[in-house]
């Protein structure tokens, strides 16, 4: 199982502190991005002609390797109970929010109305509870999201056992597993994981190792900016994102990058990772890994998002809401946080058309 080398991580958070210009430039016109030179691509030490040229290397790397094809999906949230205490979220256990877990019915109901939107690709989203993560329950969901004519499913729920997943993937196709381990720092972890199941910080690190072991094709992993040093953070995924590739090569990985947003009941003390830092984390990252998809959500206000998407994203989400049912019944109550771009389904297919790219409604095959 990958363990987090924290001597390694470290050094390397030094390495990107003490970065000169020179250092971060030959980093951008490297051929072959090492761990040392992604530290001086995200260092603080950029300047601004040095992001610009970070940028255009991003962009053109990413329109090399994916064209000008971006994919939409879209998640559907079923279950916002949770078990867990996780102190930045607004389903945590002790926010005194209303609870609602879709029946089959509603989330077939939901699921239609998605797919009357044309989308084909799927994010099941639930808290953690056992009943929403249930494996035979998923199974049942899976199969009739396909016969309802989604081809890529994937789950953004609690973590499971490899046999369970083994069991989504053959009896129900499933395609996809996004878990994001919100921060590698052991202190931290604990800190804002006060209670529940999440709080084995082991258990969540080796989910997506029980995923690729259990066959699931495609794996996103990310962490939660804003919680943690997002270098320290972006540092520590890089490496785990290397062992995933050596290890578990048969199945293909993606970078999301949620950041904090605000949500009812959940005090926002956290410091923010900026829209410039955002940027060229998400550039460098392309540097490193120049045939990895990468997601960005609806967390991102339109006209930032339809700045970043043609320098390093290969999928994007639109038309979300993040409470169960809320599409349709808008409810804001259920809400897990409050979505940045809310613009429809049809205004993100035309702002993306005018940018000159095709919106696709198949995820990557
Ligand atoms: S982040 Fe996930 S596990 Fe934590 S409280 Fe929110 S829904 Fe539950």
């Amino acid at each position: 199982m990958f363990e987090i080398d924290e001597t390694l991580v470290h050094g390397l958070v030094e390495l990107s502190q003490n970065a000169s210009p020179a250092e971060i430039a030959r980093a951008i016109n490297s051929e072959h991005t090492t761990l040392e030179e992604f530290a001086a691509l995200i260092s603080p030490n950029i300047t601004p002609e040095l992001l610009k040229k970070l940028a255009q290397r991003s962009y053109e790397l990413t329109r090399r390797r994916f064209g000008r094809a971006i994919s939409l999906y879209v998640p559907l949230y079923y279950d916002n109970r949770c078990v867990n205490g996780c102190i930045y979220c607004g389903f945590n256990v002790h926010n005194k929010i209303p609870r609602k877990k879709l029946t089959f019915e509603e989330i077939v109901h939901e699921a239609e109305f998605l797919r009357s939107k044309n989308f084909k690709n799927l994010l099941l989203v639930a808290g953690e509870h056992p009943e929403s993560s249930d494996a035979g329950f998923l199974t049942d969901v899976i199969k009739k999201m396909h016969e309802i004519g989604f081809s890529c499913l994937s789950i953004e729920i609690a973590p499971l056992a490899t046999e369970d997943y083994a069991k989504l993937v053959s009896e129900a196709h499933l395609d996809g597993l996004y878990v994001y381990q919100e921060t590698f720092n052991k202190e931290l972890y604990s800190m804002v994981h006060p209670s529940g199941r999440k709080r084995d910080y082991s258990w969540r690190l080796g989910t997506p190792e029980r995923g690729a072991e259990a066959g699931i094709s495609k794996i996103g992993v990310g962490f939660l900016l804003g919680l943690n040093d997002f270098r320290e953070d972006a540092l520590y995924l890089a490496c785990n994102i290397g062992y995933l590739q050596k290890n578990y090569w048969k199945s293909e990985y993606s970078i999301s990058y949620p950041r904090i947003r605000n949500a009812a009941g959940v005090n926002s003390a956290f410091r923010n990772v900026g829209d410039r830092d955002f940027l060229q984390l998400v550039c460098a990252y392309r540097l490193l890994f120049p045939e990895i998809a990468m997601s960005v959500s609806t967390r991102e206000y339109p006209e930032y998002r339809d700045k970043i998407i043609p320098l390093a994203f290969t999928s994007v989400s639109a038309g979300s809401s993040t409470a169960p049912g809320g599409y349709c019944n808008k409810n804001k109550d259920l809400e897990q946080f409050e979505v940045e771009d809310s613009r429809s389904v049809e205004e993100v297919t035309e702002a993306l058309r005018k940018n000159g790219f095709d919106p696709v409604w198949k995820d990557w095959e």
